[in-house]
């Protein structure tokens, strides 16, 4: 599997062409978020300016393109991208195969992103270490595309 070149979690990517939501979208996107983490056991970053940062990039995507784009990685061509495959439409393949956000906007109550599901030559297990989840009976509703039976 190939990943995109990750850029700045908490403040989108200027050059990728994120741009100030509308206020519409950042609040369907943060109610989103809150559901989400619910439903996958997971936390909001213990620095709230990581969550608020983050926050804006898909609710700008919700508005440009009327779905919300992960914002932490570049894209050639976001329309393109979206045609293609809905893999990095929050929340992610990588979300729900391996419970992994690398933006950490859906993380452990410590603030780290769970990677004990991840490939071992995974960026986020060379970054973390093995960070285990918490609630391993929640999320991944995507395992059964990774997992062995
Ligand atoms: S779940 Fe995936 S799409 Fe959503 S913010 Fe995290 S990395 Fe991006």
């Amino acid at each position: 599997m190939n990943y995109p070149a990750t850029g700045d979690p908490a403040n989108g990517d200027p050059a990728n062409g994120d741009r100030t939501p509308s206020d519409q979208a950042l609040a369907r996107m943060r109610k989103y978020v809150d559901k989400y983490r619910e439903k996958s056991g997971t936390s909001a970053h213990t620095d709230a300016y990581v969550t608020e940062g983050v926050v804006m990039g898909p609710a700008a995507h919700i508005d440009e393109f009327g779905r919300p784009l992960c914002p932490c990685n570049f894209y050639a061509d976001k329309t393109a991208e979206l045609a293609a495959s809905r893999r990095w439409v929050c929340a992610c393949d990588e979300m729900k195969r391996f419970k992994y956000c690398h933006c950490l906007l859906f993380v452990t109550a410590v603030g780290l992103p769970v990677t004990e599901y991840l490939p071992d030559d995974h960026e986020g297990r060379q970054i973390y270490g093995v960070v285990t989840d918490p609630t391993p009976d929640k999320g991944r509703e995507a395992r059964h595309q990774v997992d062995p039976d």
